[in-house]
């Protein structure tokens, strides 16, 4: 007898090379056809027959989706099918973006290992829609939106909200996303990531933070998103908010943990419990809020 893990279910394999024939294949199959990226997701999913299709749209060979672009005062534009190995040896070469960026940075070289790197994209890792990915939580603090075409039209999507649980999103079955934006961070901002996790396995908890003007009440911004530790990607506005009061940074990074701790919904799985992630939430959460204030991140 056949363990399904091991086997793939019979479907098409189709492999478009522009945008106008991948939208022509998704208009004209709809739930039927699945968007593969680099495929991680998409292949172990349909091995534990998680996922179903008839067709599957390869859209790696579609010039116009591979690119990485600053645009100064707007953000960092990354293409659909971008690696992230691409984005992380941009990165390397751009410190000044880097600098910018350095929790979607540090959330990269964290992510997996370099193998897996080599195949995963941003925005599949978004869009598959597990709790533990780490892409979603920079993709939060920097308020990132992604593009998605269809025959119909275009929009920009905010990431914020896009995914519904594992392969399940807020795009259509005929939209394809051909970037992500990661808006422009506010000026003096700095940012950084803590993963919480054995190796190169996921995290039990991830923390995405952005700290600008820590000490100045009138001009602080403060952004937290986590991962791991919540059903879904979990941007945390209500601690945010605190950061509001003209109180010292430091108390109020007390107050935004307990803030944290009380309202959010936690995971409890044989990973860990739900009592242990919301301590470490609290004790990464603070670690990071401070040294980032401190400059020391
Ligand atoms: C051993 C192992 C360890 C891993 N460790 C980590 C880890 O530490 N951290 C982490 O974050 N992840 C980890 N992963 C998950 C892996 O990184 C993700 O599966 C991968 O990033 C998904 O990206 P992809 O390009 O392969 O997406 P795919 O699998 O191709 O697609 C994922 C989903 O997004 C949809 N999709 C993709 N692109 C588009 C598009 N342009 N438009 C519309 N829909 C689209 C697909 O239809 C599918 O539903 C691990 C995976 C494995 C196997």
């Amino acid at each position: 007898m056949s363990a399904p893990y091991f086997t793939l279910p019979e479907f098409k394999y189709v492999k478009p090379s522009s945008l106008e024939e991948a939208l022509e294949i998704l208009e004209e199959h709809g739930e039927e056809a699945k968007i593969m990226n680099g495929g991680i997701g998409v292949v172990a999913f349909l091995k534990e027959r998680l996922m179903e299709a008839e067709y599957i749209v390869d859209i790696k060979g579609i010039p116009e989706l591979k690119k990485i672009e600053y645009i100064p005062g707007k953000g960092l534009y990354v293409g659909a099918t971008t690696t992230v190995n691409e984005l992380i040896e941009f990165l390397d070469k751009s410190p000044e973006v880097r600098e910018k960026y350095r929790a979607l940075y540090e959330a990269s070289t964290h992510l997996a290992d370099a193998i897996l790197r080599n195949r995963a994209t941003i925005v599949g890792d978004i869009l598959e829609g597990l709790p533990y990915m780490d892409a979603p939580g920079p993709a939060l603090i920097f308020e990132a939106e992604m593009h998605a075409v269809s025959k119909s039209g275009e929009r920009w999507l905010p990431v914020d909200g896009i995914v519904m649980g594992p392969m399940m999103t807020q795009l259509q079955p005929n939209e394809i996303v051909t970037e992500i934006l990661f808006k422009e961070p506010p000026e003096g901002a700095r940012s950084g990531y803590v993963k919480f996790a054995s190796r190169t396995e996921y995290g039990i908890v991830n923390v995405a933070a952005l700290v600008a003007h820590p000490n100045d009440p009138g001009k602080r911004v403060v952004k937290i998103a986590f991962t791991g530790a919540t059903p879904l990607p979990y941007r945390a506005r209500e601690a945010e908010e605190v950061f509001k009061k003209p109180e010292p940074f430091g108390k109020l990074v007390e107050e935004a943990v307990r803030v944290i701790q009380d309202s959010v919904e936690v995971l409890e799985d044989p990973y860990a419990s739900a009592d242990f992630r919301k301590y470490l939430m609290g004790i990464l959460t603070t670690q990071l809020l401070v040294k980032l204030a401190r400059g020391e991140w």
